[in-house]
């Protein structure tokens, strides 16, 4: 090993002594083995219906689209797309992405710059962060949706520059909803703008579906509504619905939707089929709205300490790494796959097993993952216990 790899392996053993070792695994495909982590809220990406959209797009348009939007990469159905979206987000425009990540970091980067202010959740995903590091803004972090911390910081910022407060709608890691009403009323009193991170929001919250704002009635009062294609949507993709001034700027500097291929047809067929059947079948949204509540009342019966909240995501709270890790482990062992989410995604003495639940769960598999977290419960000594 030379110095170059010597230096590497030396930060890995650092990780692996501290239980926070990250290792790549295949998904459950074939094996005997109930997953209860998917992102896919509503089983949408292996739905019937969606494969064949984006087998009907493939046929037509091919595999892939041959170039970046602003030159030979601009089919009419990214143009589609977008109408689609932005119809649906109840704006005038939407810009998509290659993925919801570069979303972000393109969005937030390109809008702000120095001089300007972002405002953002302590517990927003990593593209957010990464996106606010890009855009040589100076960010100014406020206390998971403490709304008081929020208005302190917004009353002594800087009087000069563009404002904004950045917020996940639901928080990918404890399942909780921003609390917009209150975030919307503080950047009006104070001259911000709002962008929500809908990435586990689409699909689930709202009347039809459009995630935080229209769940709240407020679509009028974001001015940037991000989301992935890649969740509820069971595609892959991001994009940004706002204003037609932002996003013809966004395609004009955004470099992450500038030098990037377009999205190939297929998630574009099977993205357009998934949101025309969000839009109109709430009842699989019920399905999963219904599954979540019976999962998280059978839980905290148990005794298990979880992050509240009213979404798929459910966070059982273990506490050290090594515990959630090995919580994860006998889960695993009764056929339950749900992982243990450990620092640096959650805070110090709050791993966690993340349970997400879908549309598609049977009552029988929720019931026997219920069991699965009683018997682990036992032989760790996590839970009251009233199995
Ligand atoms: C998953 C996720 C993203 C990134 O979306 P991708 O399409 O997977 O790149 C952004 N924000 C949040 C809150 C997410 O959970």
């Amino acid at each position: 090993m030379d110095l170059f790899e010597a230096s590497l392996s030396a930060r890995l053993m650092a990780t692996k002594e501290k239980g926070l070792y990250r290792r790549l695994r295949t998904a459950h495909e074939n094996e005997e083995i109930q997953v209860f982590s998917s992102n896919n809220y509503l089983g949408l990406a292996q739905d019937e219906r969606v494969k064949r959209a984006a087998i009907r797009a493939i046929e037509a348009y091919g595999t892939g689209s041959g170039g970046s939007r602003l030159t030979t990469g601009n089919l009419s159905l990214h143009e589609r797309l977008e109408s689609t979206i932005a119809a649906w987000k109840q704006k005038a425009s939407a810009i998509v992405f290659s993925s919801g990540f570069l979303a972000n970091l393109g969005t937030i980067s390109t809008l702000m710059g120095p001089g300007d202010t972002i405002f953002s959740d302590a517990l927003n995903h990593a593209s957010i962060i990464d996106g606010c590091r890009m855009s040589k803004a100076q960010t100014i972090v406020y206390r998971h949706t403490d709304m008081r911390d929020l208005e302190e910081k917004l009353r002594s910022a800087p009087a000069t520059g563009k404002k904004l407060i950045v917020t996940d709608g639901v928080f990918s890691m404890d399942g909780n909803i921003a609390p917009l009403p209150q975030i919307v009323e503080l950047a009006e009193t104070y001259g911000a703008w709002v962008m929500v991170d809908d990435a586990h929001a689409a699909g689930v919250l709202g009347k039809t579906g459009a995630g935080t704002a229209e769940y709240f009635g407020l679509s009028g009062r974001v001015h940037l509504a991000m989301g992935t294609l890649s969740k509820s949507i069971g595609a892959e993709g991001g994009y940004v619905a706002a204003s037609e001034p932002v996003v013809e700027y966004l395609r004009n500097y955004a470099r992450t939707f500038i030098f990037q291929t377009s999205l190939s047809p297929g998630v574009i067929g099977a993205a357009l089929e998934a949101i025309e059947m969000i839009r109109t079948e709430p009842e699989r949204r019920q399905r999963l709205l219904d599954n979540a509540a019976y999962m998280r009342a059978g839980l905290k019966e148990m005794g298990f300490t979880l992050v509240e909240g009213s979404t798929p995501i459910l966070a059982v709270v273990i506490g050290a790494a090594e515990r959630a890790v090995a919580f994860s482990r006998h889960l695993e062992e009764r056929g339950v796959f749900a992982p243990a989410i450990r620092p640096p995604t959650v805070p110090e003495g709050s791993s966690r097993i993340r349970v997400t639940l879908t549309a598609v769960h049977t009552r029988t598999q929720i019931d026997r993952a219920l069991a699965a977290f009683a018997a682990a419960g036992k032989e760790l000594g996590v839970g009251a216990l009233k199995f």
